[in-house]
């Protein structure tokens, strides 16, 4: 009997399609494994044992009626990320101020994927706010990476990355503010893609930077994600920054053929500093598709540079605008206090982390009278020129490729006392979201540690097809993205 766990979301929908498994017996074999594994890995902040289980059984009868009504995805077992709403569930955030908050209501990238018949699992691990690229600033537990338990899995969606690398679920919803779907797929090992800005509804996602968070998708392979992309995406009257375009289908192709395709390879982003394990896999995986046709065009990304500075300005600008409404008051934790402001400082003080409360700082300074030309303002000003530098470039070539991160997985508390090296980890992710623009990550390698290694492919706005189709022509070719984790 096959290990129902190890299959991809493609083979696990036919198996369910064809009624050779059912969702229960599928929901199960997850939730075994999870109760086995969680305790090595900590994936999850809540498991939803039971709500699995009762999705399972109502997928499982809807399926035995034969009333689909378009559900593609029925009896799916998925993974969210802990800072997306699903009514009724512990919403915390990686945050101890959430840590009783239960939303009254569901995001609607969850709810797309809930009315296309998925079965949630359980809310995984994130660094507090999404604030973070390992997973230790979470208040709850460090997630621990599947393929080396002592080092980080990436963040913030490291508990969904290690979910799905560990086949603890085989997919998960994650969210990317500057990185955190890319990193964490690319430390783990698997594929991770961050939409357009605007191509899937932020309502009922937790802010933390609103002009820069996407809702997105983290599997074993682009070809799993193209088939639940789009029941995810979409207009949303609820989410004014939402998209209203149609989605176009996507069309994998069926062989490795890259002919036709220009590739883009931005020289900032192959700099010293980088591990140079990590530069060989990605440009061993650019001469792989230029073999099988591609063109690859040496572009350059003249504002790269500045992209970490605008990116530390805005962001905790967002950050302490949005956090803001944590007031000990209207949600979650209430400090004992003698007055009003005493439980402000009170609750903000005990219930907020280290970083976070940095970023607040950060983001209040930036924002305050007097300082707000000077950080804030110019700071909008050098994204406009990042967001042109991608036109420019976008002209020329159909997709660029580059690393995601510039190491592999690390120790953790190895950057822990470190921020701003921490923040340097997401110097090749943080442009694409000041740019508004999609970006998949996916395996192209290991180094001599037998850590993954990722590359990933960016596109123009709302090109995120073309991103998902090249990346499956690549792992048509390859098999990277099999490769499991053997030491769990
Ligand atoms: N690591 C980056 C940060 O801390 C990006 C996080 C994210 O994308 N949510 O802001």
């Amino acid at each position: 009997m096959t290990d129902l766990t190890q299959l991809t979301v493609k083979s696990t929908l036919a198996l369910l399609k064809n009624k050779q498994v059912s969702s229960l017996e599928l929901t199960r074999a997850y939730l075994d494994r999870i109760e086995n594994l969680e305790p090595q890995v900590q994936a999850f902040i809540t498991r939803t044992p039971e709500l699995a289980i009762q999705q399972a059984k109502a997928a499982d009868e809807e399926r035995a009626q034969g009333n689909l009504h378009g559900k593609a995805l029925l009896g799916l077992p998925v993974a969210v990320k802990d800072v997306l709403a699903l009514q009724n569930v512990r919403c915390t955030c990686g945050s101890r101020i959430l840590e009783d908050f239960i939303p009254p209501y569901t995001a609607t990238s969850v709810q797309r994927l809930l009315d296309a018949g998925v079965v949630v699992l359980g809310k995984t691990n994130t660094d507090e706010f999404a604030m973070g690229s390992s997973t230790e600033n979470s208040a709850y537990q460090t997630t621990h990476n599947p393929w080396d338990l002592e080092r980080v899995p990436g963040g913030s969606s490291g508990g969904s990355a290690a979910a799905v690398a560990a086949r603890l679920a085989p997919v998960a919803m994650g969210t990317d503010t500057g990185g955190s779907v890319r990193q964490p797929a690319s430390l783990c090992g698997v594929t991770g893609l961050k939409p357009t800005y605007g191509r899937v509804s932020r309502y009922g996602l937790v802010a933390y930077g609103s002009s820069l968070d996407s809702v997105g998708l983290l599997a074993q392979t682009a070809e799993d994600i193209s088939l639940m992309i789009n029941y995810m995406a979409g207009f949303d009257p609820l989410d004014a920054t939402s998209a209203d375009l149609p989605l176009s289908p996507i069309d994998l192709p069926q062989e490795a053929n890259f002919q036709g395709k220009r590739i883009g390879v931005p020289k900032e982003y192959f700099i010293e500093g980088i591990q140079p394990e990590v530069e060989e896999q990605v440009r061993t995986a650019i001469t792989h598709m230029e073999s099988l046709g591609a063109e690859v065009i040496p572009v350059s990304l003249p504002h790269t540079e500045y992209a970490l500075p605008v990116y530390y300005l805005i962001a905790p600008a967002e950050a302490s605008a949005n956090l803001a409404r944590y007031d000990g008051i209207r949600f979650g934790y209430t400090a004992e206090a003698e007055n009003l402001l005493e439980n402000y400082k009170n609750s903000r003080g005990t219930a907020f982390g280290a970083e976070v409360k940095r970023r607040i700082m950060l983001g209040t300074y930036a924002l305050s009278a007097g300082y707000y030309d000077a950080y804030y303002g110019q700071a909008q000003k050098v994204r406009t020129l990042i967001k042109r530098d991608f036109e420019t470039v976008f002209e020329q070539v159909d997709v660029i490729a580059t690393p995601v991160a510039p190491n592999t997985a690390f120790k953790i508390g190895q950057l822990a006392d470190d921020p701003l090296a921490m923040y340097l980890e997401d110097v090749f992710t943080l442009p694409i979201n000041l740019a508004g623009i999609p970006g998949l990550a996916f395996p192209v390698g290991f180094d001599h540690k037998g850590l993954p290694v990722g590359m990933q492919l960016l596109g123009p706005h709302f090109g995120e097809n073309l991103l998902l189709e090249m990346a499956h022509a690549y792992q048509l070719s390859t098999d990277w993205h099999m490769r499991v984790p053997t030491g769990i």
